[in-house]
């Protein structure tokens, strides 16, 4: 059974990349749902003549606006990117949720791994302000780590180096570029490769850490494989595949 839709109106569209596209929703008299950080929203919409739906994690940074963001990625012909695409500010969005269990728990961990791929970033985003108030009360550490091809692709940079900065004791935000040539430029942030290595590279420890995987399915059960190689139970590795509803 399909869950209630509430509209809303998009109030910005805008690029973020030449592929990735930040639609924002506001109220259009029904308040915009309270959602906890790292849940996604369903967009419902009816495209050559099917209703469909789409998932998209909230992007928006908690406190810090009254919308809501979130960041699609342009999928050629794919249903849900040709609509969210085409959308103006003024249109109406049906959108249902908020939904998802890709939220920070309170639970006793020394390091916390949140990697992601592409659009996968975004709820990490969202998580940002809650991030700190843990690592400022429980001396939790937090590596973000965010894959991309290029560095053109890299979303919300900015955001994450000015918490990352804002926290040199405990936070770490990493972007891993795998098409980059980083002889000719390499920012203190950029590393080599795949997300996966980060891994080996700061020493994940089954006994101290917990991972979220979001994004790209393909990188999600690559990652898992690593970690249960490492000795990860799979409760400690919190997955997120950003696939498509039937
Ligand atoms: C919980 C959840 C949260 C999600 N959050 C986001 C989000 O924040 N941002 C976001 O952009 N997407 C997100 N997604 C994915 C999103 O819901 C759609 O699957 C995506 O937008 C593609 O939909 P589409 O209708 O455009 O294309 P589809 O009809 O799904 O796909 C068309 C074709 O492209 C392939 N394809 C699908 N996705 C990709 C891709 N990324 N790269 C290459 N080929 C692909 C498909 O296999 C298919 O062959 C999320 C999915 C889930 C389940």
């Amino acid at each position: 059974m399909l869950k209630k839709t509430t509209t809303y109106t998009v109030s910005q569209s805008l690029f973020l990349t030449s592929k990735v596209k930040q639609l924002t929703l506001t109220s259009t008299g029904e308040k915009l749902p309270d959602y906890i950080p790292g849940q996604f929203i369903t967009v419902h919409f009816h495209y050559k003549g099917q209703d469909y739906r789409r998932s998209y994690s909230i992007a928006s940074i908690q406190g810090q606006t009254v919308n809501l963001d979130f960041a699609a990625s342009y999928v050629e012909h794919g249903p849900g990117s040709e609509y969210l695409f085409a959308l103006q500010a003024g249109d109406l969005v049906e959108v249902s949720g908020p939904f998802g269990r890709l939220i920070l728990r309170d639970e006793a961990v020394k390091r916390l791994f949140l990697v992601a791929t592409g659009t996968g970033i975004t709820p990490y985003r969202a998580m940002l302000p809650t991030l700190t108030a843990k690592m400022q009360t429980t001396g939790l550490a937090v590596y973000i780590i965010q894959g991309v091809q290029y560095r053109k692709d890299v979303l919300y940079a900015a955001d994450f180096i000015a918490w990352a900065n804002a926290n040199p004791e405990c936070a770490e935000y990493r972007s891993y570029l795998s098409r980059e040539d980083l002889s000719l430029q390499q920012e203190h942030y950029e590393y080599g490769g795949y997300v996966q290595q980060c891994f080996e590279e700061l020493n994940a420890s089954a006994s101290d850490d917990i991972v979220y995987l979001c994004g790209n399915p393909l990188m999600i059960d690559a990652s898992f494989a690593t970690l249960q190689a490492k000795g990860f139970a799979s409760g400690q590795i919190r997955r997120e595949k950003y696939i498509s509803s039937k």
